[in-house]
């Protein structure tokens, strides 16, 4: 079946557009990726749902796709002005590891979190620290076009000599002037400038630092980015994302580094995810607000139930976090398992008729996420087709397989429940609660009922169909 034409919004013209990529049938696409100084949250669960069904519904519609994520250990700056703390070096003192060793310890903290979501791996990971020659370069050729200049404690980039800067974030100078924090930093010559290489302090010595051509020190965390993405994919590639918090400062800056560095511009489609919340705060590490995916396993909550709570929201939308919502989401992901077992079971052949409503449904299913990922929309034709009493279990089934491809909710691999057994003295306890109903000792079953409650945590159901227990 061909499917519709996909749009994304794209972030550059705050539009939907028809997505083109820039060699057909193939797509590049480079997703920041995380600061690795703590445990992965929930804000990143989402923005990383969110790349993985934009991978998945492209793949869907047949392309080929290169992706490259970049992992920060090194340069983030505890302020978006270049002042503050390295994230990293911050972290490792009060955790006292090294920075290499915590940025090795979060950044598997963060793929088991991906792997547990069904979120797949990028076909290139690229860390900060591996990449400074190639930082390094980068900055020589914006040097050698003037764009830079020098401070007591670092490398700048002249903002004011890009003349685009303020385009992408839709701000005026003077409104980023205005939101550029009010910082100590006199030496620069306008305040949204930005360091693209920081000296090592005088007075102490860093874990993490280099040599360069200007003094020894470390990149700014901007100058990454810039750098990894064209070594991966070229000086023009189609698809960079981020959170939202990326349009205004990393992402701006990031223009102006590679496109003034290759004097052309270099992404096609920029997509931002809105962020989660939590009582109306952004979730995130700084504000120490956040849930790990060990707050959720803790819970005894299937880390599915989360990725289905993301489909539920479309990804541009605001998201406000609350243990409610995901048991709803769990509920809603153990019932779809239940009915698609049910339909697998299902061994009628569709008939000619269920294939024709099958199409209608997928069609449907294809046209919400080729506009833009709208899962909610998906979601909702997924239950309508599900709850279809005209359409057969077995067409329902091969339906469900195909939107999962799309979902990544792991259908596929449901099982039939395992029927939970009881230990020999369980089994007898119950055996004997009925044998003293029968005959009529209503006071000792009663006795032997809340023996089962309190010491084997086992529930017993008097229905017509006979005693039923389960486990608490
Ligand atoms: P960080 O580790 O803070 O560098 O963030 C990695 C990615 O996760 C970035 O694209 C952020 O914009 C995104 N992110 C961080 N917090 C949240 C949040 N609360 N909601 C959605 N996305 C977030
Ligand atoms: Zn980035």
């Amino acid at each position: 079946m061909k499917n519709s034409p996909i749009k994304l919004f794209n972030t550059a013209a705050r539009a939907k557009q028809a997505f083109k990529p820039l060699k057909p049938g193939h797509v590049g696409m480079y997703n920041c990726g995380p600061t690795v100084y703590d445990y992965a949250h929930l804000g990143h669960f989402r923005a990383y749902t969110f790349v993985d069904t934009l991978k998945r519904v492209l793949a869907a519609s047949g392309y080929k796709l290169k992706t490259v994520m970049n992992i920060t250990d090194v340069g983030h700056l505890t302020s978006d002005a270049d002042t503050g703390e390295d994230k990293m070096e911050k972290a490792a003192a009060e955790k006292r590891m090294t920075a290499w060793d915590l940025a090795a310890f979060y950044t598997t903290d963060f793929f088991d979190a991906m792997d547990k979501l069904n979120i797949a791996r990028p076909d290139i990971v690229c860390k900060a620290t591996e990449h400074i020659p190639q930082m390094i370069e980068l900055i020589k050729k914006l040097e050698k076009k003037g764009y830079t200049y020098r401070t007591s404690d670092g490398i700048y980039y002249d903002t004011y000599k890009f003349k685009d800067y303020a385009k992408f974030a839709q701000l005026n100078l003077k409104q980023l002037q205005e939101g550029a924090r009010v910082e100590p930093n006199p030496e620069k010559r306008n305040p949204p400038d930005f360091a693209l290489w920081k000296f090592s302090p005088k007075d102490s010595k860093r874990q993490m630092e280099w040599e360069s051509p200007w003094g020894t020190g470390f990149p700014g965390w901007h100058i990454e980015c810039s750098a990894m993405d064209m070594q991966y994919l070229g000086d023009r590639f189609d698809i960079h994302t981020g959170g939202i918090d990326h349009i205004p400062i990393h992402h701006t800056n990031e223009i102006a580094q590679s496109d003034a560095a290759v004097g052309h511009k270099v992404v096609q489609y920029w997509m931002h995810n809105e962020f989660v919340m939590v009582e109306g705060s952004k979730m995130s590490k700084s504000r120490k607000n956040f849930y790990t995916m060990a707050d959720i396993e803790a819970r005894g909550v299937d880390p599915l139930a989360l990725r289905y709570l993301f489909l539920t929201a479309h990804y541009r939308s605001k998201m406000n976090f609350t243990w409610g919502s995901l048991s709803d989401a769990e509920r809603a992901l153990s019932t779809l398992r239940e009915r698609t077992m049910e339909f697998k079971a299902d061994k009628k052949k569709p008939q000619r008729g269920d294939v024709k409503k099958a199409a209608a449904y997928e069609k449907e299913f294809m046209l919400a996420v080729n506009n833009d990922l709208n899962t909610p929309i998906a979601l909702a034709i997924m239950w309508a087709a599900v709850r279809d009493a005209d359409l057969a279990g077995s067409a329902k089934y091969e339906l469900l397989m195909k939107f999962d491809d799309v979902l990544g909710l792991r259908l596929k691999d449901v099982k039939p429940a395992r029927k939970e057994t009881l230990s020999d003295e369980v089994g007898k306890l119950v055996k004997m609660r009925e044998q003293f109903r029968k005959d009529g000792k209503y006071a000792e079953a009663d006795e032997v009922r809340k023996r089962l409650d309190s010491e084997f945590g086992i529930v017993i159901e008097d229905t017509v169909k006979g005693t039923k227990w389960k486990k608490k």
